[in-house]
């Protein structure tokens, strides 16, 4: 069998080709995010659902359907292959018995962005990049310092001053360089376009560097395969630059191609806090694009993102999936946060909480009936924000 059927890249806006075996960002023809292309007939002609079985309990379990090509660089610290929790005190609460909470904190450097750090790294070694650089809201800053270090390169992460204190010391900790900007991730990315010109460093941010999309896809293999290829109904995902969502989307996708799903496929749900919420605004309105949103704020710091370079792959994969976009208070993910913890010993990151906390909404709405299968994503461990802790205590009665 192939090592990968990766084949080329092509424009998520213009649909223009691009060769895979050379240095991409965005689209040369209109700067859109590119997207990898897969040989999807041959792959499904000797590639099967049992094919996974009984492999390594990450996420290179799926190495046909990524984009890397040379196993001898990947660079791998065993990101992935989460698992799917129940969380019966808080589902009751919620009113949907079938909940389900993958759980993302697991990961290495405590959070998904492991997974997408993990491929652009392992890519970035096949080109021969030597030093990479990233504006980070939190965790996407710690978990590139960690691969970059595992895979010998240079790291120059750039975050908001008033970042999580562990979100910034983490760079340091793998050996990274992590400057302070004022403002939110966009002033952030500002400074290191002027600090990195004609440096060479290679710019990895969300969605602008193609690889990091198809690590995050694995979540959507990943959760087919541990509900035997019987999809969920509705995904509730915390979305920033909306790299999982618009990745699991894409994997749907690709999995339909292969035939290897009968269902429908999931409703996928955008979660925003009401104080940076311009993918909930731009779905209200119908458009196909957001709004820079002024003045964001948040204690869901990875949810900071006052405007998503893919914002259109996110709006798209929501209206073409008959999902929903909603806003929810830091003070109900706060309080989820502390249910959760009590009800049912989990340490949800707020990200994760304020997804959780939509569930309700939605439940009361009617958007979720009481018996549909529900994942919703802890995309971080709780315990990189344990400042919160003590803020969603609930009191005894
Ligand atoms: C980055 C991040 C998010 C947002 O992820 P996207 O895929 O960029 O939308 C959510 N939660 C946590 C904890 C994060 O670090």
């Amino acid at each position: 069998m192939k090592h990968t059927y990766f084949t080329h890249l092509t424009c998520s806006l213009c649909a223009k080709h691009h060769a895979a075996d050379r240095v991409q960002t965005v689209c040369s023809a209109c700067g859109a995010t590119l997207l990898a292309g897969y040989d999807l007939d041959s792959a499904k002609k000797s590639l099967r659902r049992s094919s996974f079985d009984g492999r390594e309990g990450t996420m290179w379990r799926y190495r046909e359907l990524l984009p890397a090509r040379d196993p001898s660089l990947i660079v791998t610290l065993g990101e992935g292959w989460t698992p799917l929790l129940r969380a019966p005190v808080t589902a009751a609460a919620l009113g949907t018995p079938e909940l389900y909470v993958k759980e993302e904190g697991y990961n290495p450097t405590g959070s998904f962005k492991a997974r997408g750090i993990s491929m652009a790294v392992s890519l970035a070694r096949e080109f021969g990049i030597r030093e990479a650089c990233m504006p980070s809201a939190g965790n996407a800053g710690g978990a590139l310092a960690a691969y970059a270090a595992a895979g010998g390169i240079g790291a120059h992460v750039f975050v908001p001053a008033d970042t999580p204190r562990v979100n910034i010391d983490e760079v340091g900790f793998y050996g990274g360089e992590v400057t302070l900007v004022d403002g939110v991730i966009s002033d952030a990315a500002r400074v290191m376009n002027e600090a990195g010109r004609g440096t060479g460093w290679f710019d990895m941010s969300t969605m602008k560097e193609p690889y990091r999309l198809e690590g995050k896809k694995t979540m959507g293999y990943e959760i087919a395969e541990q509900f035997s290829w019987d999809l969920p109904d509705v995904i509730v995902y915390p979305t920033g630059g909306g790299t999982g969502l618009i990745g699991m989307w894409k994997a749907f996708g690709e999995m339909e191609r292969l035939g290897w799903l009968s269902g429908k496929k999931p409703r996928m749900v955008s979660v925003q806090m009401e104080g940076c919420a311009p993918i909930v605004r731009a779905f209200g309105e119908k458009a196909g694009k957001s709004e820079f949103w002024k003045d964001a704020r948040t204690v869901a710091s990875g949810l900071r993102v006052p405007k998503a370079f893919a914002d259109h792959l996110i709006l798209r994969a929501l209206y073409d999936s008959g999902g929903r976009a909603i806003a929810v208070s830091d003070a109900s993910a706060l309080a989820m946060m502390g249910e959760a913890a009590v009800g049912d010993g989990l340490c949800l990151c707020p990200e994760g909480a304020a997804a959780l906390a939509a569930v309700g909404e939605l439940r009361r709405t009617g958007f979720i009936a009481g018996d549909e299968k529900i994942v919703v994503f802890n995309t971080g461990s709780g315990y990189k924000y344990t400042e919160l802790f003590r803020g969603a205590v609930i009191p005894k009665n």
